[in-house]
């Protein structure tokens, strides 16, 4: 499976899970495969099942009301702020101080908790990372009008999710519009 836009900070790269064509994590193979595609920068799941899938998925869904209305400067809906905190309390974690050879000191984050909780409590905290970063006012949609991918432009003129995927359409778009009548 390819993910149609990879890469942005990890709580868009989970909402971008769901585009205008489906949800590209509802079964287990296709969280599988975004998990290989986000690797380094989620632990490692070993087997993902039906259990992950539904993790994440309620993650996803308390994140996206909640982020729009960030967005908007309002108060998130407390249903989306009691599932991304009963995620991340159903995960308990600690830092461990860890030795490189030749890196030196570094630090790790262990949650105690099975793969689904440490997922959904992995993905909540980057939820949260993205809520109280002050650009999360910045998070656009792309905007071509059968996209829904979110981004954080590190460019105020980014205007598409992929330039060459949105972008391309948009100006195709726009000459036939041009050239219909001609
Ligand atoms: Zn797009």
């Amino acid at each position: 499976m390819t993910f149609p836009l990879i890469g942005e900070h990890l709580a868009l790269d989970l909402l971008n899970t769901r585009t205008a064509e489906g949800d590209l994590v509802a079964d287990p193979a296709g969280l599988a495969a975004w998990l290989g595609a986000q690797a380094g920068r989620l632990s490692a799941v070993d087997a993902v099942g039906e259990g992950e899938v539904a993790a994440v998925r309620a993650v996803r869904e308390a994140a996206r009301p909640a982020l729009d209305a960030v967005r908007r400067g309002e108060r998130p809906p407390a249903q989306a702020l009691r599932a991304l905190n009963g995620a991340l309390s159903a995960a308990p974690s600690h830092r461990v101080l860890t030795w490189g050879e030749g890196a030196g000191p570094a630090v790790a984050v262990h949650r105690q908790a099975g793969p689904a909780r440490r997922l959904a409590a992995e993905l909540a905290d980057a939820v949260v990372e993205l809520l109280t970063d002050p650009r999360a006012g910045q998070v656009r949609e792309c905007e071509a009008h059968d996209c829904v991918l979110l981004f954080l432009p590190a460019h105020p003129r980014r205007r598409w999710c992929v330039a060459g995927v949105c972008g391309n359409r948009a100006r195709v778009a726009r000459y036939y519009a041009r050239h219909k009548d001609g």
